[in-house]
């Protein structure tokens, strides 16, 4: 099956970042979220994106204006009736997304496929909630999707092989390396990140050690790029802690338990980058 239209639900982080690689490759996207404001200042993002990628000379100007030609904004959910592909990137809780995937089902078009960017829920609880569960998928991009090259693309228990080799085949020709992987908590990504990014908070906790010298140890000594305490205010403490209370619940293993510290930081609205404060000072 052709990908040719997709509808993304959610315009933040993810959603503008799969929109925006998604119409690089000549894919119609309708872009939908809950207010102007959020589609507009998803549209801005792209266009900034699409920029910086021209200035480096990794596009050029004519495949930016094609790209940003081919994404329409829309507050209607019942614009997904055209996509082949629907992608939701929308918040991290599971009664959010179900409330939403029941309403999808209801005006999606025959044979699309049903495609979630959850970065910890049961691919499988959300695929039974709709009338194809055989066509739901975890199709999971990493942030900024622009630059990152991993797609996991999650199996639910009922997903049919059509489906994945579909999903495999779009993730491949977005220039991206899609990794095959099952339906348990955390997929591979998250169950092996986030008790690292705990871990690491703990020790600050503890006062093992300050922020930037956990951060420095396991860059110079495990050549990671970033330290997970860096990592952590990028791709927001709140989402952090949203996917270790998913692990936590699910496994019902104590050592998913979220680390105090964090809770403490993101009850005072200290999420990272995002908000200006983190485990770093950006303001
Ligand atoms: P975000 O907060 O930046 O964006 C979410 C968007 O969804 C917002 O614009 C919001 O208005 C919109 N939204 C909320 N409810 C909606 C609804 N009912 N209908 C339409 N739009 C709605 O979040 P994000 O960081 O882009 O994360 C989105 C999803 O991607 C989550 O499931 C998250 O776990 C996953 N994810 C995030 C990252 C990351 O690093 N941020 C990485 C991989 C996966």
């Amino acid at each position: 099956m052709a990908i040719e239209h997709y509808a993304v639900i959610g315009a933040g982080t993810m959603g503008n970042g799969i929109a925006h690689v998604a119409a690089l490759q000549g894919r119609a996207i309708t872009l939908i979220d809950v207010s102007q404001e959020y589609l507009d200042r998803a549209v801005t993002a792209i266009e900034k994106n699409l920029s910086r990628q021209v200035k480096k000379e990794i596009i050029d100007q004519e495949a930016a204006d094609k790209a940003l030609s081919l994404i329409t904004p829309s507050l209607s959910i019942e614009d997904v009736s055209g996509a082949d592909l629907i992608v939701e990137a929308i918040i991290e809780r599971f009664d959010v997304k179900a409330d939403l995937w029941g309403r999808i089902d209801a005006v999606a078009g025959e044979g699309a496929i049903l495609a979630s960017n959850t970065s910890s829920i049961s691919i499988t609880r959300l695929a039974a909630l709709t009338s194809a569960p055989h066509r739901f998928i975890g199709m999971h991009f990493f942030n900024p999707v622009p630059m990152m090259k991993l797609v996991e693309v999650i199996r639910g228990h009922q997903t049919d092989d059509e489906t994945t080799q579909t999903v495999m085949a779009e993730a491949t020709a977005l220039g991206k390396t899609p990794v095959e992987v099952n339906d348990y908590p955390g997929f591979v990504a998250n169950r092996v990140l986030m008790p690292m990014i705990n871990e690491a908070v703990y020790a600050l906790m503890e006062g093992v050690a300050d922020a930037e010298a956990i951060d420095t140890v396991m860059k110079l000594g495990m050549a990671h790029p970033m330290g997970p305490l860096t990592l952590a205010d990028f791709i927001g403490l709140d989402v952090c802690l949203d996917i270790l209370e998913v692990l936590h619940n699910e496994m019902g293993d104590p050592k998913y338990r979220p680390c105090p510290l964090l809770r403490k930081m993101v009850a005072a609205g200290h999420l990272g980058r995002k908000t200006g404060t983190g485990f770093y000072d950006y303001t």
